[in-house]
């Protein structure tokens, strides 16, 4: 059917108002105002959640750099950090048993860093983004990356009002088409416009590693005094995750009675049960844990993907009309597990040589690459290339990581085994006759039976979330055949989907029409946008694409 669009044209569009998106719209006001031969261009910031620090959502501990570079005021202007860090420790756990680290590698210590909750800070990060005179369209969805000849030209917001079948309601609009001498993608992590540039411009990821990921699962909980002080950081690996798989959990108290507790499992778990949300409520039935957390009460919870491979998984950062900021370029340090500051330095490189652009009104892939340039000579570069081989590392397992992660250390970075390959996560599932062949064990079982005190289930976690959509819409995650779901996965993996899915969206249920076989069965309106399963998915046919603008989660305090 052929929709007639509004066309809005702007000089840049910046799509994501989380800290590279806000960091980019800044920069570009105080730089623009800074320069008597510019006049302010037009710049559209868009969101796709309700509001700005909807969706954002870490661990977090900041590192101040890059807010620091930004805004070198923002302790006078109030930027709500919630403690600087006071201590640190590093835990490895067994079953029971919690040994204490002799004394954290300076490489993860993180003195003069803040326990940040990272909606909080893009919420504030926004208003001054607002002062300074930049309106944030919330609520606006990308649905389309238009690349036209080779350039990317804008960006097709999302339909809104379709039926399930995707017929038009009454209330039909037809998404807009804003077209954009440069688009900035700040999407955050595994967005389905960089999807779309990745897949329409493959120059931007030959000769990198493939992008590797965790599936982080938080809580925050408000617990009794006297149990942790502010500013405490507690960061464990081992249990519950077996060795020969990656991830490791935290404890971050954001003041004396409030915390963040977090885990995060790598997305390339060779086992097919791999559940994410139930490691984390089984971790948290660790003695460590349940000193901290028994008696409170769990007020929030989020879950999200983080991109892992570090910097050889880093794509090309700029093509004609394009640039790439965050975590939709990567840009994470895989040792300290910490993107914020990234995020925001490489906003204000995206501003800096947008500027330049502006001077010469060019937006070429040419006049563009000064962006990789300056990433090339920065800070940023320089930290992420001494933890090039991090992820690599624990190819063999925890303590074989930890082995190369100390060699690593010594070496600048190179430890034994420069650019290591590496395969996209998906691939690394087994299937489950092959599970126990391959790893020696049995795949992971539910073991723990939820009390919905201390330990909850999906659907409670997800209400906890704030998550919204409209039920009357066409299903986010569009499944290419299933067939493949009902039959062949049933088969070979057991339906992986219904594990590693924090949020309970998938579910096989009995098939009325097949006596005796099971149904995939969606639930779209429980996502919480974390795209683990655009990520797992062993066959590929889920694609996550985005629903009506201002819906999805709606995080508090996270
Ligand atoms: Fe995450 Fe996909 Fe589940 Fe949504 S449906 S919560 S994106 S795994």
């Amino acid at each position: 059917m052929n929709i007639e669009r509004e066309v809005l044209p702007t000089d840049i569009l910046i799509v994501g108002a989380g800290p590279a998106g806000l960091a980019v719209a800044y920069k570009l006001a105080q730089l623009v105002a800074a320069d008597e031969s510019l006049e302010m261009p037009e710049i559209l910031l868009m969101e796709k959640g309700s509001h700005v620090g909807a969706h954002a959502l870490s661990g977090a501990v900041m590192d101040p750099r890059g807010l620091a570079e930004l805004m070198p005021d923002f302790l006078d202007q109030g930027a709500p950090l919630e403690s600087p860090v006071a201590a640190d420790a590093m835990y490895y756990l067994g079953r029971e048993a919690a040994v204490k680290f002799p004394f954290t590698p300076s490489a993860i210590n993180n003195h003069g860093n803040y326990i940040v909750s990272l909606n909080r800070l893009t919420a504030w990060m926004g208003e001054q983004v607002e002062a300074a005179g930049i309106d944030i369209f919330t609520g606006l969805a990308g649905y389309d990356l238009i690349v036209d000849a080779g350039k990317v030209t804008g960006v097709q917001t999302v339909d809104m009002g379709l039926d399930k079948e995707g017929h038009q309601k009454s209330n039909f609009e037809p998404g807009s088409i804003i077209e954009a001498k440069v688009t900035v993608l700040c999407e955050g992590v595994h967005g389905s416009l960089t999807r779309h540039a990745r897949e329409k411009i493959p120059e931007l990821t030959e000769g990198r590693l493939p992008q590797v990921y965790l599936t982080g699962v938080k809580e925050v909980w408000e617990v009794p005094a006297g149990r942790i002080k502010a500013g405490q950081v507690y960061h464990t690996i081992g249990w519950p995750q077996p060795s020969n798989e990656y991830g490791g959990g935290w404890i971050y108290a954001m003041s004396d009675t409030m915390v963040s507790v977090g885990y995060a499992v790598g997305v390339n778990s060779p086992d097919p049960t791999n559940d994410p949300h139930m490691k984390f409520q089984r971790y948290k039935t660790h003695p460590l844990l349940r000193r901290i957390l028994e008696g409170g009460a769990m007020l929030h919870y989020g879950a999200k993907t983080i991109p892992d491979n570090g910097y050889y998984a880093i794509p090309k950062l700029y093509h004609d009309g394009l640039l790439l900021c965050g975590d939709s370029a990567g840009l994470l340090n895989p040792q300290k597990l910490k993107g914020i500051h990234l995020a925001i330095k490489s906003g204000i490189m995206a501003a800096e040589t947008i500027v330049e652009c502006l001077k010469k009104n060019d937006f070429s892939a040419a006049a563009l690459s000064g962006y990789e340039k300056r990433f090339e000579q920065s800070w940023a570069r320089e930290e992420l290339y001494k933890t090039r081989n991090f992820h690599a590392g624990f190819k063999g397992g925890l303590f074989s990581g930890l082995f190369h992660g100390a060699l690593q250390m010594v070496t600048g970075g190179r430890g034994l085994f420069d650019r290591r390959p590496t395969k996209p996560d998906h691939e690394h599932m087994c299937k489950l006759d092959d599970y126990g062949r391959q790893t020696g064990r049995l795949p992971e079982k539910e073991t723990i039976k939820f009390d919905n005190k201390y330990t909850f289930d999906k659907l409670t976690d997800v209400y906890k979330s704030g998550t919204q959509h409209e039920e009357e819409q066409p299903a986010h995650l569009v499944i290419r055949d299933y067939d493949i779901c009902n039959n062949r996965c049933t088969e070979e993996y057991g339906n992986p989907c219904q594990h590693f899915c924090p949020a309970q969206v998938y579910e096989m249920v009995d098939d009325p029409e097949r006596e005796g076989k099971l149904r995939l069965q969606l639930t779209p309106s429980n996502c919480v946008h974390c795209k683990t399963c655009d990520i797992a998915d062993p066959y590929q046919v889920i694609r996550w694409v985005v629903p009506q603008g201002g819906e999805g989660p709606n995080y508090e305090n996270m």
